[in-house]
């Protein structure tokens, strides 16, 4: 099998450059040129001595995932199916919008987190992505732009639970966000997480800037454990005080996701705990309106419902929006291609990793 060029580093492949009997300077000129000039195989890096080109590509591949799917929205909104080496499927989204293009890039093969409402984890977690499938998610996307466009934002809200994967994930940001990787701000990548305090105090004594948004889905326990199964086991008083932890060791702003259910969680009297719970902390609330599940029992809410409760939570002075829905028509919810796929070829069997 090919070694990954993106799960290795530069010194890992200068270490392999010299046992070949090249110079490891090339190992620079590899990376410049996959991250800078959205090479994709190695024959067209054409500052590389022929031989060399050649001795990589026999043992190394510059990206380890194939796109089996590639779908454009009406709205510009393009998501790539990508079939891994050991052939699970992963999934990751480029949207645009004014001057801004922002990829959602996944960070499990599937997740074990069993929101109930969430297409990815309806078969559990199978496995953690690698460094590598993680940078390529980014790079793909980024090389479906016209030459000349930059990515602006990068999420981690695709399939997963992303601080499940932490190591991975952390190199991979900070490759990405290096000037060896694509140079990007550290305040333009969020990372969503359920809410692992542990994992994400974690992430705060690390010092980085990323910013960081909380699925909180729930202000209550009773609901939250509901909705958010693992729930029962971290509590959403210490998912709070962790996020406040995040915000004064970073001093970055947390964002709470809301899923907003017809008739579940979203009810004046679940706006007005939202809002009694975040109410004089440094936070924003980002309210998503459900993109229904085929074969799930929720609902999105009306709009008049969304208003009231944007209304209440407003009102009890959080500051909160309502997020667009983008490539609705492909299927651009967490989980929902992939598993429209899997119908067509079953997945491999589940295999916890959590
Ligand atoms: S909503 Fe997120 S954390 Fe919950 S099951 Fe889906 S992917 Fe996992």
């Amino acid at each position: 099998m090919k070694r990954a060029l993106l799960d290795e580093s530069p010194d890992q492949l200068g270490a392999w450059l010299t046992e070949q009997g090249f110079p490891p300077f090339h190992a620079r000129q590899v990376y410049h040129w996959v991250f800078e000039r959205r090479a994709e195989d190695f024959s067209t890096m054409s500052d590389l001595p022929k031989a060399l080109r050649g001795a990589f590509g026999a043992d190394w591949e510059v990206f380890s995932t194939h796109v089996t799917r590639h779908h454009v929205a009406p709205d510009g909104t393009e998501k790539l199916l990508l079939s891994c080496s050991d052939g699970r499927r992963i999934e990751c989204v480029l949207m645009a919008e004014e001057d801004r293009r922002t990829v959602c890039i996944s960070s499990q093969v599937g997740c074990g987190m069993g929101c109930v409402f969430c297409a990815s984890g309806l078969k559990g977690v199978e496995r953690n992505l690698t460094k590598g499938e993680l940078v390529e998610q980014v790079l793909r996307l980024r090389n479906l732009l016209p030459a000349g466009e930059r990515l602006t934002n990068l999420v981690v809200m695709g399939m997963g639970e992303s601080l499940a994967n932490f190591d991975p994930l952390i190199a991979a940001l900070d490759w990405i966000c290096s000037p060896s990787g694509l140079g990007f701000g550290q305040r333009r990548v969020t990372i969503s997480t359920v809410g692992l305090p542990e994992r994400m105090r974690k992430l705060a004594a690390l010092d980085r800037q990323y910013h960081l948004a909380v699925s909180l889905h729930a202000p209550t326990e009773e609901l939250r454990n509901q909705l958010v199964p693992i729930n029962e086991r971290v509590g959403l008083r210490d998912v709070i005080e962790a996020a406040d932890a995040y915000f004064h060791r970073s001093g970055r702003q947390v964002t709470f996701e809301y899923v907003l259910l017809r008739g579940i969680n979203d009810r004046p009297l679940d706006a007005s705990a939202l809002g009694d719970l975040l109410q004089r902390r440094k936070a924003h609330v980002n309210v998503i309106p459900y993109n229904p599940v085929p074969g799930l029992p929720f609902e999105r809410p009306s709009d008049e419902a969304i208003r009231r409760f944007v209304s209440v939570v407003r009102g009890k002075g959080v500051s909160v929006s309502v997020r667009k829905t983008k490539g609705r028509e492909i299927d651009a919810a967490c989980g929902q291609l992939r598993r429209s796929e899997a119908v067509v070829q079953p997945e491999a069997a589940v295999a916890p990793v959590i």
